[in-house]
C-alpha cells in the first residue's frame, strides 16, 4: 500500500495543537500565581512536532508584578521546547513590547494568558512577530 498512502495534512500552515490537560494546567498555573505572573516553556510531543503536550518550569525564572522574566541562557538544549507561555494579570492577552522582543528571539510559538481578579482566563496564542495563531485544543 506504500504508493497509496492516507494524504497527511502536513502541508497546511503549521496546524498547531495544545491537550486539554496541559492547557488546564496552564490556566491553573496562572491564577494559582495571581496577581503575579507566571512563565514557563512549552514543549511538544516527540513524534507529533506540532502538538504541545507539557510546560517546562525554567529554574530561576521570576514571577514578577510586572513581568516574567525568561533566562532564556538557561534554556535546556532541546529541540522539543517550541516557545514560551506566561500569565498577565492585567487580564489582557496581548503581548508587551517586552514580549514581542522575547518572541523575536526565541521560539516559534507563545501562549499568554489573562487572568482576572475573579480568576477568569482569556488566551490567545502569537507567533516569532507576534501574530495571533489559532492553536486547537485537543
Ligand atoms: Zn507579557
Amino acid at each position: 500500500m506504500g504508493l497509496f498512502r492516507r494524504k497527511t495534512t502536513q502541508h497546511l500552515t503549521h496546524p498547531w495543537k495544545i491537550t486539554r490537560k496541559c492547557l488546564e494546567l496552564i490556566f491553573e498555573s496562572s491564577k494559582s500565581n495571581y496577581p503575579k505572573e507566571f512563565g514557563a516553556l512549552l514543549r511538544v510531543d516527540r513524534v507529533d512536532k506540532n502538538t504541545i503536550i507539557e510546560v517546562v518550569l525554567l529554574p530561576g525564572t521570576i514571577s514578577g508584578d510586572s513581568h516574567a522574566i525568561f533566562y532564556l541562557h538557561m534554556l535546556p538544549i532541546d529541540y522539543s521546547v517550541v516557545g514560551t507561555v506566561h500569565s498577565h494579570p492585567s487580564s489582557i492577552a496581548r503581548p508587551s513590547d517586552a514580549d514581542l522582543d522575547l518572541f523575536s528571539h526565541f521560539g516559534k510559538i507563545h501562549i499568554i494568558v489573562g487572568v482576572s481578579a475573579y480568576g477568569d482566563v482569556s488566551w490567545q496564542a502569537y507567533d516569532y512577530a507576534g501574530r495571533g495563531v489559532v492553536i486547537e485544543v485537543i
